[in-house]
């Protein structure tokens, strides 16, 4: 375990109690303010720590090309790197950071330039996303799903519980928390109408997921194993696949979901790194049937995270949807990566690859409105007296994750989009 995970460590910064960005975290970002361009930085309590004016300071010890890369408006040059690298780039903040290391905290000058509260900054999307694949992977969502669009008798598909079903979805429409999206517009058809129909969907959804976000690239033609795939995952942010149901069922047949989830799609902006969900780790649910051979896999490839939802009207007081957790996969990360890359798919820095939606066992961990409301027929009611089936305009969706064990809290900070009326 590395030592910049232990528990006792405590920072020169102030982290209050329940802070999702204790000295155990550092997680990366992208951020600007208005004095300084898009750069790196790492969440420290309620403050980022400036990476490039860390690096100009020459309290690195790397590189130039490695320090040039702090200054750069996404992460994809620092990560490239490699872990060995992003970790000790990572042991090296934790040091400085440190209550006992004086070398920052008794420099005022450097203090006063590098370190700059949260509340003054702009968080950017953190990376150039090249590929973005979407999995399938809780069973109690696709069961759900299955019950409420095929047959409940064979809720799951045959081929389900043999490998991580997932499509390749678009990368260009991903943005960072905080950017409001428009309800989009599609092609519907109502089971009574004779004629499809094109206007704004009626029927919008969020979808509670977490992201991974790949380090290191793969030849084509070449298979990672279950073994090796960890090897490859940078970090991991929480992820919301808005989905327009009603355009969705129209559409989704033979070839799956195509413009009811390419329209937006919204990332947490601080990239949790895997080696900070190192003391997180849990069991996978038992996967029966056994997998095939390429899909087997040893050990704790599971991580407890707890996740919830929140729906916040505009001027109204939000209310809790979803508690839901990350250790309900029932295909882990390593089993993904190795399923993508078996036909010899290559893979590449700042692929990003979402869990698909994370339901629990119960109905208050479901993971969507669609399961939340099952298919508007149980409404939930807001704080204001009004309803929800779905998402209404000007609602805001606030997504979060959190560790927590012996003490400390690994947080994900948030993953928030309000939806607009359509254009
Ligand atoms: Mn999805």
């Amino acid at each position: 375990m590395s030592k910049a995970n232990n528990p006792q460590l405590k920072s020169w910064v102030e982290v209050k109690p329940g802070s999702d960005f204790p000295i155990q975290n550092l997680p990366f970002g992208i951020f600007r303010t208005a004095e300084t361009n898009a750069r790196a930085g790492v969440a420290i309590g309620e403050y980022i720590l400036d990476l490039a004016e860390i690096a100009s300071a020459g309290l690195f010890n790397l590189s130039l090309e490695q320090k040039v890369s702090f200054s750069h408006p996404m992460l994809n040059p620092f990560i490239d790197m490699g872990k060995s690298t992003t970790n000790a780039v990572r042991a090296r903040i934790s040091d400085l950071l440190n209550s006992e290391n004086s070398e920052l905290r008794d420099n005022a000058e450097l203090r006063a330039k590098a370190l700059i509260k949260q509340s003054d900054a702009e968080m950017q999307k953190p990376l150039w996303i090249l590929n973005y694949t979407d999995f399938y992977s809780s069973k109690e969502h696709a069961t759900n799903v299955g019950i409420m669009f095929r047959d409940p008798a064979n809720a799951l598909l045959p081929n389900w519980k043999h490998l991580p079903v997932g499509y390749h979805g678009r990368a260009s429409s991903i943005v960072v928390s905080g950017t409001p999206i428009h309800r989009p517009k599609g092609q519907t058809k109502a089971d009574d109408a004779p004629m499809p129909s094109f206007g704004p969907s009626e029927l919008l959804d969020f979808e509670l997921e977490m992201g991974f976000i790949t380090g290191k690239r793969t030849k084509l033609g070449t298979s990672i194993s279950t073994a090796e795939a960890e090897d490859y995952i940078f970090g991991m942010v929480l992820f919301n696949d808005w989905s327009a149901r009603d355009i969705q069922k129209w559409e989704y047949v033979p070839l799956g979901p195509f413009l009811a989830k390419n329209f937006g799609s919204t990332m947490s902006p601080w990239i949790v790194t895997m080696e900070a969900l190192e003391p997180f780790r849990i069991e996978s649910p038992t996967q029966e049937p056994e997998v095939l051979p390429y899909l087997k896999f040893e050990g704790k490839k599971n991580f407890d995270i707890n996740l919830e939802v929140e729906i916040i009207p505009e001027n109204g007081k939000g209310k809790t949807v979803s508690k839901s957790n990350f250790k309900y996969m029932y295909w882990n990360m390593a089993q993904q990566l190795a399923h993508h890359t078996s036909n010899g798919c290559n893979i590449q820095v700042g692929d990003l690859y979402a869990s698909g939606t994370i339901s629990g066992p119960t109905p208050d961990s479901y993971g969507s409105m669609l399961e939340i409301s099952w298919q508007g027929k149980n409404p939930i009611t807001m704080p204001d007296g009004t309803e929800r089936k779905f998402i209404l305009d000007n609602d805001t969706v606030v997504m979060k994750g959190y560790c927590e064990k012996d003490g400390v809290r690994i947080g994900f900070g948030e993953c928030s989009g309000k939806i607009l009326p359509a254009l």
